[in-house]
């Protein structure tokens, strides 16, 4: 095997893919790589991690071998629609369409030929927006052209086999009826259906119509989902639940419609049938012979199960890799569907887009916030790597998250020393949202600004977008005690005279302070930003007085030391 390559974990994944193709005996074609989207609503935060990490294994993979591979996006547009997502324009309309597939049902956007056409369309935009490699490719079209009829006519072939292997993981009520077929009703257009019979030996089966299709009355989380309800989990628009739990049941009950009562028997071939979730993903991959998919950790089960039957088919499941759960503002586990609390444009709002990537470059084993929180941090630990690039030997290079994230073109790093945090604090002290001012104050004191101004510039924005919408209400200055005034007065003479205006000089002019009144230092700094900033904590106190001025310092703490005089 291959010993090129590094040591991060796209490299062992893609490590894993080249033993898989050994394993099939694979000696030409495509590698695949595949991503899974639930086209009732409309792509979001977690649909970008998931792609963005599988780009990343596919890009070690092509480090690795050299092969040809492509990344399948595979939408789920035959699924049925289970509830009218909120938000939605012409909602009673959509009532009227409930457990019909998203692909037969009007757009209520009235701007594509379907609902799930709509959706599908966002979803180009979005991934094309980003700048991902990938091929579209929609369920209804596969199952339509007969791109699955040999794979469902294998299900068939093997229906007890695997009812057998399913109906053990599902709840009890669901066990007796349950098929791995799921047929459209000819008469009604909806999944509300029963299997009664299998006919292998025709390729059909019988079914009735007497079924209730909606919202079911347990919650996705309850363990041992129906797969149907998996379904609506792992699909966008269900992250909008009513909160109130009367209201809840009362949509529920709403939102569930019944069969029309009729009776056929139906061939399982051309888009007649569906079958349900854990099968449709075998179904893809046996049909595809897809070579590696990743999923939230709460599908491990799914996975598993799937595996399974892809190998009753008669092939090997993909490489599948499971990433932690993403954790909200308060710490909980969100689902891949419900990343409401943070949109990808709400993060270009106030930090470069190579901030997102290169915290998800992060091992996805470990959860993750994905909450506006993590945008300073994580966006100068972006900064941090690009400037450090040039400086890393080719086998470093070779693991870090700046070759993923920029892959062949790794930009020239800009700003010098400027960050993210640091734009921040200087916004505080000098308590201004002046771009043009701010960018002055770094110039001087970083010259590398000058060289490369408008990502220095872009910085800024984002920086002042933030401190207004998140920082701002947080900021409490105060005035000096009465037991501080001695060291402000002595840090303020001393930063009168100093001629060393290097951060490092007056970091230790702060020190000097300390030491001759016989202060904690710490609590000396924190004093200085609580008066200086209105934070408790800031940058690094020789930097920020460097960057705002010494004497301007000197002055400001002068001043506060009057006033706290006076009051
Ligand atoms: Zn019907």
């Amino acid at each position: 095997m291959s010993q090129k390559g590094g040591k991060s974990w796209p490299y062992q994944e893609a490590r894993k893919i080249l033993s898989e193709l050994e394993a099939r005996k694979e000696t030409s074609g495509t590698v695949l790589f595949q991503t899974g989207f639930g086209p009732s609503g409309l792509p979001h935060i977690g649909t970008f991690a998931e792609v963005a990490r599988t780009s990343f294994v596919r890009h070690a993979f092509g480090i690795l071998s050299g092969l040809p591979s492509r990344i399948i996006a595979f939408s789920d547009d035959m699924d049925g629609l289970r509830k009218v997502p909120l938000n939605m324009p012409n909602r009673q309309e959509l009532a009227s369409h409930l457990g019909k597939p998203l692909s037969k049902i009007p757009d209520p956007f009235r701007q594509a030929e379907s609902y799930s056409g709509f959706m599908n369309d966002k979803l180009r935009e979005f991934l094309d927006r980003f700048g991902f490699e990938y091929e579209f490719r929609s369920s209804a079209k596969q199952y339509s052209s007969g791109a699955f009829d040999e794979g469902l006519m294998g299900v068939l072939q093997n229906y007890d086999a695997i009812r057998n292997l399913v109906r053990p993981t599902l709840r009890q009520e669901k066990r007796e009826h349950w098929s791995p077929f799921l047929p459209l009703c000819s008469q009604c257009g909806r999944y509300t259906t029963r299997v009664v019979a299998s006919h292998p030996e025709r390729d059909s089966i019988s079914y009735i119509c007497d079924q209730g299709f909606g919202q079911l009355p347990a919650s996705p989380k309850t363990a041992g989902v129906a797969t149907e309800v998996a379904t609506s989990a792992a699909d966008g628009a269900s992250s909008s639940v009513e909160s109130a739990p009367s209201a809840a049941a009362k949509a529920r009950s709403k939102q569930l419609v019944e069969g029309c009562g009729h009776e056929e028997e139906t061939l399982v071939t051309g888009g007649r049938v569906k079958v349900g979730w854990k099968v449709d993903w075998a179904l893809r991959w046996y049909t595809f012979g897809i070579h590696y998919e990743m999923y939230g950790k709460d599908l491990i089960e799914s996975a598993r199960l799937s595996g399974r039957i892809t190998r009753i088919l008669g092939r090997r499941p993909p490489v599948g890799f499971f990433y932690e759960m993403f954790l909200n503002e308060k710490g909980e586990k969100i689902s891949k569907s419900v990343g409401k609390g943070l949109t990808v444009d709400t993060w270009l709002d106030y930090a470069p887009l190579e901030s997102l990537t290169h915290y998800l470059f992060l091992n996805p084993r470990k959860a993750r916030r994905l909450h506006y929180d993590v945008i300073p941090k994580e966006t100068d630990a972006y900064l941090k790597d690009l400037r450090g690039w040039p400086k890393l030997d080719e086998a470093r290079q070779l693991d870090n998250a700046i070759r993923f994230v920029h892959r062949t073109t790794v930009p020239e790093p800009w700003g010098g020393s400027i960050t993210f945090s640091l734009v921040q604090n200087l916004v505080a002290a000098i308590s201004s949202d002046d771009e043009e001012l701010i960018f002055n104050y770094l110039q001087r004191y970083e010259e590398k600004v000058a060289e490369n101004p408008e990502p220095v510039r872009n910085l800024i924005r984002g920086a002042l977008a933030y401190y207004r919408d998140h920082l701002a209400r947080l900021r409490k200055k105060r005035l000096p005690t009465r037991e501080e005034l001695p060291a402000f007065e002595h840090f303020a003479a001393s930063l009168e005279s100093t001629e060393d205006f290097s951060p490092e000089a007056l970091q230790s002019l702060a020190f000097d302070t300390t030491r001759a009144l016989g202060l904690d230092q710490r609590s000396f700094f924190t004093s200085c930003y609580e008066v200086l900033l209105g934070f408790q904590r800031g940058p690094r106190l020789g930097t920020f007085v460097a960057l705002i001025g010494p004497r301007k310092i000197a002055a400001r703490l002068r001043e506060a030391v009057q006033k706290a005089g006076e009051a």
